[in-house]
């Protein structure tokens, strides 16, 4: 789960991060009433679950109420990402020395958490990662005693917080010094493991459906695991495992998966038709490949899935279909009688699909 910048910086302070004082606001006389209050210059911050928001416009300095609430009117309603933007964070502005990037993240590779450190913080990070990754894991900037042993706290507290939330990542870019010799985190970022919400309440309770991208969205609301990726063959096929070797298939044959989605072992033909409804609601979807092995799942709910999807929605992208196991016959009578027919070979299917994404749209 994604949660925005002013909640990782309220779970931060709760764990003693310095971080500058700020409030939300949804319109822009709230933004102005809140510039009022602070008084001085304020920075107007798009709360949006994407990074990169300063070079999409989305954080503006306004030195008076008035220029608080012109920033907010152009920041709300904006599109970073594709992510509608529905509030901002009115905060004072700090006064910027130098800037450092700290994050702490789940690394699958080493099978721990890492901490990162760079002074190049402030861009992007992924950047500084692909053109200079030696600027990462140094913190000479901190030559001033003082401001080390501020910073270090920092990520001992961000350390803390990273796992009382359950966090896959805890991120502070920039971590500045300001002219008043403070180490402040002006920017905050945390996933949260969906793993661990079920025993933090609190933490679930932030977060913001209406700021979710809406296919995953739709997906966790229908109980379906999905991951949109950038390819044509639009993938739903039940079983993690199957879901990869299927996207390994369509690979091994010349295509690219459009997604991962896996339609979970129970399914019921509902799962089904919002499975279809999420995959073609994805432009780049060129075909459609079901790979259903029946088990506790019954090949038979999916046909009538997929017969109730088509009756829901106008599809009008290809469907290859491989099914087989539990109640194949009936899933293979009702498919039939509704025009489609039923492989039951998984590398003919995925080659079919593969075909049928590259042949010309119809
Ligand atoms: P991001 O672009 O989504 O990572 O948003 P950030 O919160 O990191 O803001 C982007 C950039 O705006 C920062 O790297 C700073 O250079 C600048 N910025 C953000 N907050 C302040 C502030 O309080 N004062 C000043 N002077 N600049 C700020
Ligand atoms: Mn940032």
């Amino acid at each position: 789960m994604n949660i925005h910048e002013y909640q990782a910086k309220e779970i931060f302070r709760s764990h003693g991060i310095p971080v500058p004082p700020g409030r939300i606001a949804r319109t822009p006389e709230e933004a102005e009433a809140l510039a009022r209050e602070y008084g001085g210059t304020v920075v107007v911050k798009a709360q949006v679950h994407a990074g990169g928001r300063g070079k999409a416009g989305g954080v503006k300095l306004a030195e008076s109420p008035s220029e608080a609430r012109a920033a907010a009117e152009r920041i709300l309603g904006m599109q970073i990402k594709g992510l509608t933007v529905g509030q901002v964070l009115v905060t004072p502005s700090a006064d910027i020395a130098s800037e450092a990037y700290v994050g702490i993240a789940m690394d699958r590779g080493s099978q721990s958490s890492v901490v990162m450190v760079s002074a190049e913080g402030g861009i992007d990070i992924e950047e500084v990662a692909a053109t200079n990754p030696a600027a990462i894991h140094k913190l000479s900037l901190y030559a001033d005693p003082q401001l080390a042993r501020q910073a270090a706290k920092i990520i001992l507290q961000l350390y803390e917080a990273y796992l009382a939330v359950g966090a896959t990542l805890a991120e502070i870019n920039p971590l500045i010094t300001s002219g008043e010799e403070e180490v402040l985190a002006i920017d905050a970022k945390m996933n949260i493991d969906d793993n661990a919400l079920f025993n933090l309440p609190e933490v679930e309770a932030m977060r913001d459906a209406e700021a979710e991208d809406p296919a995953e969205r739709k997906a966790r609301e229908a109980g379906l695991s999905y991951i949109k990726l950038d390819g044509d063959v639009g993938c739903c096929v039940n079983g993690a495992g199957l879901a990869m070797a299927t996207m390994d298939l369509v690979k091994h044959y010349g295509g690219s998966p459009a997604n991962f989605l896996d339609i979970g072992g129970s399914s019921s033909p509902d799962k089904v038709v919002a499975a279809l409804e999420i995959i073609t609601a994805d432009p780049n979807v060129r075909s459609i490949l079901f790979n259903i092995f029946g088990g506790i799942t019954r090949c038979d709910d999916v046909a009538n899935g997929i017969v109730e999807a088509t009756r829901r929605i106008d599809i009008d992208i290809p469907i290859a279909i491989r099914l087989t196991g539990t109640n194949e016959d009936e899933a293979v009578e009702i498919l039939r009688e509704h025009g489609f027919a039923a492989m039951t070979d998984m590398e003919d299917v995925v080659q079919r699909a593969v075909e049928l994404a590259s042949e010309p749209a119809a």
